[in-house]
């Protein structure tokens, strides 16, 4: 049988929430022997997350981790300043590494675990299922052509790698650092788990695109505040 492909998706409640998860599910619709993982920013599990995923026709797990105050992004605050959904990704792997065990030691440790945020376009190919590590390496990764930041121990964005469920629990304790300087949050795992000379290329030898950094624009909602605030909102 195929190895299962774990997707790994934090997401946090905004306006476009319910757009981001729906068409994610729908690109995952097409993925044969695919399970999402999806983990609520919140202290409990939304209505409106449970719903679609129980009306998705997907197998999934869903999961809440609420990010401590301190380390939450603020309103008005630039992107980058801190890393987004780093314990939410932690909480994933924690669930395949204990709550799933009986299942894996069952049924073998074969599958690919993939971080996709709610956000992206993703394209799946079937290369990716493929990812042995330590098996024999049709290619070897030199280096990186990267503009931003070639420096990094690992210069991909979460998106841009896979790794396989085996090497996720031979490493138990690697995960992603919520400290790592901007950048490196994408090393912080991938340094307790493998070296430059271990990566196995994809997508025809890493020259096809199959994710956009896509960003959804926030939706302007100052005249409907302004109503709320006179007292003619919805709710007046
Ligand atoms: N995210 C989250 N909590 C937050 C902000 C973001 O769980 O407070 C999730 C978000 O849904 C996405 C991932 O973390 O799946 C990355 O966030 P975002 O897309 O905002 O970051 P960027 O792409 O700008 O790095
Ligand atoms: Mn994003």
């Amino acid at each position: 049988s195929l190895p299962t492909i774990f997707v790994i998706t934090p997401t946090y409640a905004r306006l476009v929430q319910k757009a981001e998860l729906t068409r994610l599910s729908q690109t995952f619709l097409h993925v044969p022997q695919l399970h999402w993982i999806v983990v609520e920013d919140s202290q409990h599990k939304t209505p409106l997350v449970g719903q679609l995923l129980a009306k998705s026709g997907l197998s999934y797990t869903h999961l809440h981790v609420a990010t401590a105050k301190e380390r939450k992004l603020q309103e008005g605050d630039p992107s980058w300043l801190k890393p987004r959904g780093v314990e939410q990704r932690n909480e994933a792997l924690r669930w395949l590494r204990e709550d799933r065990k009986a299942q894996t030691d069952a049924r073998g440790q074969q599958g690919v675990v993939y971080f996709a945020d709610d956000d992206n376009t993703y394209i799946f190919s079937d290369e990716e299922r493929t990812i042995r590590h330590r098996a024999a390496i049709p290619f070897q990764v030199v280096r990186f052509h990267v503009g931003w930041r070639p420096s990094r121990p690992f210069p991909m964005d979460m998106a841009g790698f896979a790794v396989s469920l085996k090497l996720l629990l031979s490493n138990p304790d690697a995960r992603f650092d919520g400290n790592a300087p901007m950048g490196l949050l994408e090393s912080s795992l991938l340094q307790g788990l493998v070296t430059m000379d271990q990566l196995e290329p994809r997508a025809d030898n890493c020259t096809k695109v199959l994710v956009w950094h896509t960003r959804t624009e926030k939706p302007k909602m100052k005249r409907e505040d302004a109503l709320q605030a006179q007292g003619l909102g919805s709710d007046a």
